[in-house]
């Protein structure tokens, strides 16, 4: 029995310390000795001010010692890794007469946790300053009409128009959040079957015609008449979609946008290429983060929300994917959407994003 338990102590993830009514230390696991690896004291020290000196672990402890129970008591870890330890302390009581005898700790390890609620509030504040900037221009050029801009008939119109484009940018933006959070939920299915890319790469290019021209950026479609790859086609769609809009708008006037296809060991790869300012290699790692923009501004400008990069890598990771960036600055980028072969087996699955990428 004395055994199983240690074996049990052993394995834990969660580290445990004992301490006596001095404040010896008189049992570990494994864990605590891996948490307090970086402190100050030696692991196997016989006292727990030798162990850490850190106040919060000594109150907790001391309370335990005095019969209170501690929950909630948040450690801040040691060395690079900074990890968040969640401890609680309860008094230890012994042998027949239940004698007080001292205290064990357990910390819980919620570095994890603590990293996604800042993912989450940095998420909640990039979203409510993103409404905030057409808001704002909605609502002053509103109170100029209302303060007699309405009778001016140079103008008038003009204000409502950029109310109008304001109103929409809010709109479209509310839409990238909602599809994002719902790819990244789990709560969009994905069905993969082998799917034509020359004729969805064909249609994407027809419906973003217009905005090439304006630009006078001629779109090329490279790939294969007989190229099948294994997608869920509307998201495929989408995503070819997200990356041929942000290559027309990039570009520079008189570009190309080149979408193309070709077999790797490892997988199909869809390539979209334009002949851009390219990106600076300072920024391409971050690129496809929510919000990430090289340049805010001019993004804003070309009514970019700044979460089109971050919905494409959320759709290729649910297709068992990836996406990839590379650039030349004054050449262009280009974007590498990887899918896995399959052959001709059909899948239909949810959308299960791994914990790491749900975190960008
Ligand atoms: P946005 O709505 O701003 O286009 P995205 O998530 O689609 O948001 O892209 C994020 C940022 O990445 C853009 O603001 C831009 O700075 C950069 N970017 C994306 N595609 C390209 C490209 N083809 N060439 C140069 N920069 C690009």
């Amino acid at each position: 029995m004395a055994e199983l338990f240690a074996a049990t102590m052993s394995q834990m993830r969660e580290a445990v310390l004992v301490i006596d009514q001095e404040m010896r230390v008189v049992a570990s696991n494994p864990s605590a000795r891996s948490v307090f690896i970086y402190a100050e004291g030696a692991p196997d020290a016989q006292r727990l001010t030798e162990l850490t000196r850190n106040p919060s672990i000594y109150a907790a402890f001391l309370d335990g010692l005095q019969g209170k129970e501690r929950a909630g008591v948040k450690v801040e870890g040691y060395g690079q890794d900074r990890r968040v330890f969640d401890l609680r302390v309860v008094p230890l009581r012994f042998g027949e007469r239940r004698e007080a005898y001292g205290a064990i700790g357990i910390f819980f390890d919620i570095t994890q946790l603590e990293r996604l609620e800042g993912v989450r509030q940095e998420f909640l504040s990039n979203v409510s300053h993103e409404l905030r900037t057409p808001l704002t221009a909605i609502l002053a050029f509103v109170e100029t009409l209302e303060e007699g801009a309405v009778d001016d008939p140079l103008n008038n119109r003009r204000f409502l128009s950029i109310i109008r484009k304001n109103a929409a940018r809010m709109h479209t933006l509310i839409d990238d959040i909602l599809e994002l959070s719902a790819i990244e939920a789990g709560n969009v299915s994905v069905n993969q079957t082998r799917v034509p890319l020359r004729a969805i790469a064909a249609d994407v290019m027809t419906d973003l015609k217009t905005k090439a021209d304006a630009r006078h950026v001629t779109l090329r479609n490279e790939v294969g008449e007989q190229v099948r790859v294994f997608a869920d086609e509307r998201r495929l769609e989408q995503m070819l979609t997200n990356l041929v809009e942000n290559a027309i708008k990039f570009n520079r006037e008189g570009g190309d946008v080149v979408v193309s296809y070709e077999r790797d060991k490892a997988g199909d790869l869809i390539r979209v290429a334009d002949t851009g300012d390219g990106i600076p290699p300072e920024h391409l790692n971050r690129l496809f983060e929510r919000f990430y923009r090289v340049d805010r501004a001019r993004s804003r400008e070309m009514g970019g929300t700044g979460l089109g990069l971050a919905i494409v890598k959320h759709l290729a990771l649910a297709h068992n994917g990836e996406i990839t960036v590379s650039s030349k600055l004054g050449e262009g980028s280009k974007f590498t959407i990887k899918l896995p072969i399959q052959n001709g087996v059909e899948s239909s699955r949810s959308a299960k994003v791994d914990k790491e990428a749900r975190q960008n």
